[in-house]
């Protein structure tokens, strides 16, 4: 028996039976339980089996929506060209294997590297920490730091980048042991809008864990399914516990759109 709450299977079939399906799902925490290494993250092999088996099926198409940047997230996620790619929360996109974004101009090009710099000799401070450079921006990982050190690296880091200048353009954002700051703006809500366009998709289901998935959670509408990974708090109308059950709820979406695509209406 299925250990998905009967208003989501409600939902998954509803969606199901859409004409142009968009599914977009985060990656880490969503797809791929978390790991301490990133670089060794990987999908639940059985949401893995169903994302192919929906790559394979028409007016059906795939989105992964992440916050790393699409060459990293190619990486670990060992997907088919035909996958849509979306990195650096909407700074990056990937359609039929090319890349586009996020196209800095020489201003934001040099903040970066600045930014790089500033965030690198505040991480070098603490035990644990360690930054990741994006195309348009700088992460700092304090999964492995202490919850002190944690905190304290990240008050740091801000200061150093409020250093840089009132007019510098950098925005931080907060994800689960990770503050990241861009000097190109980009959210999952503008990101989902941008793919459900270039799909021309009936219908999105969006699946994510984190607070940064909440951008998307927000732009959701109509016929769409919004489906928020593990406790706290979202404007996602559903909720499952684990990468697991995102594996559960992709293969039954999976069977459903299976039978509906050999018996078309
Ligand atoms: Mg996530």
């Amino acid at each position: 028996m299925s250990a998905l709450p009967p208003a989501l299977v409600a939902a998954i079939e509803r969606i199901a039976d859409v004409d142009e399906l968009l599914v977009a799902l985060d990656f880490d925490g969503t797809l791929a339980p978390t790991v301490d290494d990133p670089a060794s993250a990987r999908s639940h092999p059985d949401a893995m089996a169903a994302i192919l088996a929906l790559e394979d099926l028409e007016k059906t198409r795939i989105a992964l929506v992440s916050g790393r940047s699409i060459g990293n997230l190619a990486s670990v996620a060992r997907l088919p060209d035909s996958t849509i790619l979306v990195g650096s929360h909407g700074a990056e996109f990937r359609f039929g294997g090319a890349v586009s974004g996020p196209e800095l101009d020489g201003d934001e090009r040099k903040m970066l590297d600045r930014l790089y710099a500033a965030v690198e000799t505040v991480a070098a401070r603490y035990p644990g920490a360690r930054t990741e450079r994006k195309p348009a921006g700088s992460g700092l990982h304090t999964r492995m730091s202490s919850p002190a050190d944690a905190d304290a690296a990240r008050a740091d880091a801000l200061a150093a980048v409020a250093a840089l200048g009132p007019s510098s353009g950098i925005t931080e954002r907060y994800g689960k042991d990770i503050l990241e700051f861009t000097v190109r703006e980009a959210d999952k809500g503008t990101a989902l809008d941008v793919i459900r366009h270039r799909t021309a998709a009936s219908a999105v289901l969006f699946v994510g864990d984190d607070v940064t998935d909440e951008d998307g959670f927000a732009v959701l509408s109509g016929h769409d399914v919004g489906v928020k990974v593990g406790p706290g708090e979202t404007a996602a109308s559903h909720r499952v516990a684990d990468p697991q059950a995102v594996a559960e709820l992709l293969a039954l979406l999976a069977g459903l759109r299976e039978r509906k695509a050999a018996s078309p209406r």
